[in-house]
């Protein structure tokens, strides 16, 4: 999970609240509102050597394949439903359902759940290099009980995100041996894993 710094609210956004007053947030359909936040939070929040990721997953994403996600649900969280603290960019299409992230989780939300604006993921969650899994930093009772809630709520070990994990560790162990490789495999996204991996297995 990438761990983000929300900027203020552009001013492109409180003027189309001042404009049209959206009750909710399908108010958010015109002057391609959303298109434009998701380039606005991608290239100041979630954008790693040109690459935007998922804020969850972390995998390369684009203006295409990916949807505004309300961190905190609107449709549970409703003073959050139009904050644009509560806003970042998740993988799979706009109305879409997908088996991991933001679609996955859907309106769930407990206290329990790592905030990547609000926690550091970092102090909860690490990688297996071995089996490409997200686990448990620590078998500390609290940093375990939040860290198996937020990877079963995103799914963030599905089948085809592990598989991606442990190939990605593998072609790092096999062919990279200074930065500027490393900075390769950028292009897929996945940043936290590169620095983790760089800070563990490479110096
Ligand atoms: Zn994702």
């Amino acid at each position: 999970m990438l761990k983000i710094t929300k900027a203020g609210e552009p001013d492109f956004l409180k003027k189309y609240k001042k404009k049209y007053r959206p009750g909710n947030w399908a108010g958010y359909d015109r002057e391609n509102i959303r298109e434009r936040l998701k380039a606005f939070i991608f290239e100041c929040e979630q954008k790693y050597a040109e690459v935007s990721c998922c804020v969850y997953c972390e995998k390369a994403v684009g203006q295409d394949d990916s949807h505004i996600e309300h961190i905190r649900p609107k449709s549970v969280f409703k003073k959050y439903e139009q904050d644009y603290s509560n806003l970042s960019v998740s993988c799979g299409k706009d109305g879409g359902s997908d088996r991991t992230c933001g679609h996955y989780k859907a309106n769930s939300y407990a206290d329990d759940f790592i905030h990547p604006a609000e926690d550091d993921p970092a102090s909860f969650m690490t990688y297996e290099i071995m089996t490409g899994k997200i686990v448990p930093l620590s078998d500390d009772g609290k940093i375990r009980k939040r860290a198996e809630y937020t990877i079963n709520l995103l799914n963030l070990n599905h089948n085809k995100l592990v598989r991606f994990r442990k190939t990605l560790f593998v072609w790092l162990k096999n062919s990279v041996t200074d930065e500027e490789e490393l900075s390769y495999y950028y292009k897929y996204g996945f940043p936290v894993l590169l620095e983790y991996y760089k800070k563990e297995c490479h110096g």
